[in-house]
């Protein structure tokens, strides 16, 4: 996967994705993240890349032609012209079935806004997705943009050493995952549960999955809507719902 990142901040995103698991796969060149400066696209000589809002208003808005070269100049680079992501809170929120859907491609573009957000024509030109981090309004499209790229790697193989971890965590079947223990076997007086030291593979799978479903119901029972669960774990989850 390469990503292509449009910022007038490109140290924020570079800084904020070259450790950890992200900075080990990009080394590995499982993935590479491209951060392009916006700024180096202005024709403009002091290098203005935004401009007050016609009709008045507050802010500075970010003008049209430094993001639509800057996006021509990666096309022509390229030879194709990848999907643009801009990052919005007028967007549809992101989660983890939009993360895996994108997780297919080879080049994604992510445009991030700044200041009172982008000239209008310069999205109806380039971006193929408007895309939020949440209902909220944040400075920059900078950290929803990293939050994505996260996401997303994460589901590409060889970025996790175990793969596996991916396919079984939050979300998964639309469910919270189940709680995590580790050594040691009491801290505080609170021991880890029981069956989870018994070795007994079968059970541990029951107990996790009934964990999951009654974390969910209890934390986000709107996503038990379209949870997939078997006959013994409707039944239980029905139970729950009678305590
Ligand atoms: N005036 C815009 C509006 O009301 O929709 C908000 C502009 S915001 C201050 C500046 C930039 O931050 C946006 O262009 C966008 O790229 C980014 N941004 C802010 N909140 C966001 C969110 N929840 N999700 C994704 N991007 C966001």
């Amino acid at each position: 996967m390469n990503y292509h990142v449009l910022t007038l901040f490109p140290d924020m995103v570079r800084d904020g994705l070259c450790t950890s698991i992200i900075g080990r796969a990009v080394e590995k060149g499982i993935l590479s993240v491209e951060a392009i400066n916006i700024r180096d696209y202005t024709r403009e000589k002091h290098g203005h890349v935004d401009d007050a809002p016609y009709g008045g208003g507050a802010g500075m808005v970010m003008q049209a032609a430094p993001v639509c070269e800057a996006y021509e100049a990666l096309c022509a680079r390229l030879g194709k012209r990848p999907r643009v992501l801009y990052m919005t809170p007028q967007g549809k929120v992101f989660n983890q079935s939009i993360a895996r859907e994108l997780a297919g491609e080879e080049e994604l573009v992510f445009l991030c806004g700044h200041y009172e957000g982008i000239d209008e024509r310069a999205l109806e030109m380039i971006v193929t997705d408007y895309l939020s981090a949440g209902d909220y309004v944040l400075t920059g499209g900078e950290l929803p943009a990293m939050v994505m790229i996260d996401c997303i790697s994460r589901l590409i193989p060889g970025v996790l050493n175990n793969d596996v971890s991916a396919e079984i965590e939050s979300f998964h079947d639309n469910l919270l995952e189940y709680p995590q223990y580790t050594r040691p076997e009491v801290y505080e007086g609170r021991r880890v549960p029981e069956v989870l030291l018994s070795g007994h593979h079968k059970n541990i799978e029951i107990w996790r999955r009934q964990q999951s479903i009654r974390r969910t119901l209890e934390r986000r029972p709107d996503l038990l809507e379209n949870a997939r669960l078997t006959k013994d774990e409707r039944a239980y989850l029905q139970k729950l719902c009678e305590e």
